[in-house]
């Protein structure tokens, strides 16, 4: 048997990667520096599979929206300022990547992942054993004010030009779609190419169905270092040891920056700390997920719970709880849906997770210089739920010498190496 494909990372990028890799027949090993029961990004995100996010973070109008929130100690984004070198990096990369030219050229390359992961997400449902409930009825952006909802027309008229469909609804419209939820709002867009489905579930079946098709998973395996000789990786050195292989995969989500500085590559990322809380019996349970537009909230129906998430906080790597923006969540949330209170929430445990951010908001994605047999796949910031499955389906592509299904140029790895 060939030597393995070594993969780091065990959230949903890594899972894809390695599941891809074996319905090709190859032979995976996937390092994991949690146990079992670990927390990851990947498992208590908003569930949302979205073709409606084709503008990268880095767009214009994002550094002033930014600069407006900062002063607002329960608005949805934060950067705790502080003096470090790579944060001003960072920034300064983000304001320069925040223009038009550049987000015309990445729509058409986050469009296209979208669309295919979508469709993988599709077979996903067929193909693996107990499947998972995918629901594929669409996303609601929910306007609370008549000028959001004006200015949500004019993106849906650009969204349909590039081929993501989308219908601006009343409030009665949205109303009678959903019938028996309380909406509090001035109309919506409906993206319909949209979806959502609850993370846990398929974080666990695809960790079991890679162990049933013959991967093996080590937990507890944090990648330290690497073994190099030449331009070729030998080894990832772990805390449990040394794990030889063929080819290797770096899906480390914001872990990422630290294991590619060993081989000298820089991925400026900055972790993106997001919180949701689910409400197991929440008074209401719409049909659709929704995006609060004002409040940059999400709300996605699972099953019979409901999870409500958000903020964007650039505090390093750093998984610990703001109250006030938690706060900011319950309170916008309330708002548009209110039929719920505040206390609803009480005593609900409050999740956190490190979305990987890149400053120019498009992933890596390829091959790199640092090492000729390493894939790079990660930066997904707060699309890596969505961009999984097609993420998985590159790195198969690039590891076993087919084309890819998306032209990479744009999410090229070593762009800011
Ligand atoms: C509140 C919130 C809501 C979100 N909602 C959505 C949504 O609706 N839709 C969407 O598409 N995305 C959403 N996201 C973003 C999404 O969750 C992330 O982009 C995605 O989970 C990133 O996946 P990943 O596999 O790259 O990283 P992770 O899930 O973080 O996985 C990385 C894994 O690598 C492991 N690891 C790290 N370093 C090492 C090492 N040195 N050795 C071995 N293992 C290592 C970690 O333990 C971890 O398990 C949301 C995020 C947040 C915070």
């Amino acid at each position: 048997m060939s030597a393995p494909v070594v993969i780091v990372g065990g959230g949903i990028v890594g899972l894809s990667a390695a599941y891809e890799l074996l319905r090709r027949g190859r032979s995976v090993v996937l390092l994991e520096k949690g146990a079992p029961d670990h927390d990851s990004c990947s498992l208590g995100n908003a569930g949302m599979i979205v073709p409606s996010h084709f503008v990268p973070l880095a767009a214009p109008g994002m550094v002033m929206l930014g600069l407006k929130w900062m002063f607002d100690g329960e608005s949805p984004f934060w950067v705790r300022p502080r003096l470090d070198l790579d944060l001003a990096r960072w920034g300064w990369k983000f304001w320069r990547s925040s223009n038009q030219r550049h987000v015309d050229r990445c729509t058409p390359v986050l469009r296209d992942l979208n669309l295919r992961s979508r469709e993988i997400f599709l077979r996903h449902r067929q193909e693996l054993p107990g499947s998972f409930a995918l629901e594929t009825v669409g996303l609601l952006a929910l306007c609370r004010t008549q000028e959001t909802l004006d200015h949500e027309a004019v993106f849906a008229a650009k969204s349909n030009a590039v081929g993501v469909p989308t219908e601006v609804l009343s409030a009665a419209e949205v109303r009678r779609r959903d019938p028996g939820i309380d909406y509090a709002i001035a109309g919506a867009v409906m993206f319909t190419k949209d979806a959502h489905l609850d993370p846990r579930e398929l974080v666990k079946l695809l960790t079991s169905e890679i162990q049933r098709l013959g991967g093996r998973i080590v937990w507890n395996a944090e990648v330290t270092g690497w073994r190099k000789e030449g331009a070729r990786l030998k080894a990832a050195v772990t805390t449990a040891g040394e794990f030889a292989g063929e080819t290797f995969v770096l899906a480390a989500g914001a872990w990422s920056p630290a294991a590619a500085e060993a081989l000298g590559l820089r991925i400026p990322m900055q972790a993106g700390k997001g919180y949701s809380m689910r409400l197991p019996h929440p008074v209401q349970r719409p049909k659709y997920c929704s995006l609060l537009m004002e409040a940059r909230v999400a709300v996605t129906p699972m099953g019979d719970a409901l999870t409500v998430g958000g903020t964007m906080e650039i505090t390093g790597n750093d998984l610990s709880v703001n109250p006030a923006r938690v706060r900011g969540i319950r309170k916008a949330f309330v708002k548009y849906y209110p039929a719920f209170k505040e206390s609803d929430f009480t005593e609900l445990p409050i999740w956190s997770g490190l979305r990987p951010c890149p400053p120019d908001g498009m992933p890596y994605l390829g091959r790199t210089r640092a090492a000729e047999n390493l894939v790079v796949a990660t930066g997904h910031s707060m699309m890596g739920l969505s961009l999984g499955p097609v993420t998985g389906e590159i790195v198969a592509q690039l590891v076993c010498g087919e084309p890819t299904s998306v032209a990479l140029a744009e999410v090229d790895p070593d762009r800011h190496a």
